[in-house]
């Protein structure tokens, strides 16, 4: 049985890329069992929504005045912790 800690990095790098058929078996037979897993994996969603918002937000909005410079270097630090993720 998966361990939650794998199956919490198996989530977060289900972010990233295409997990492989056994990965997705192994994670979802631990989710039915876990709800911490479970948890997680809707709040890193929910996580992602929230910052993709964000920076559509910032990219889009008009009345957001701020430097470019400055709105550069929000979007660079959002996608630098997505990455760390
Ligand atoms: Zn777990």
């Amino acid at each position: 049985m998966m361990t939650c800690k794998q199956a919490s990095k198996l989530i977060s790098q289900s972010l990233d890329r295409p997990l492989s058929w056994s990965e997705l078996m192994r994670l979802k037979l631990h989710l039915m069992i876990c709800n911490a897993c479970s948890r997680f994996k809707k709040q890193l969603n929910l996580l992602r929504v929230a910052l993709h918002n964000i920076r559509t937000n910032i990219e889009n909005d008009s009345a957001i005045t701020l430097p470019l410079a400055a709105k550069a270097r929000i979007i660079d630090q959002i996608e630098a912790d997505q990455q760390s993720q």
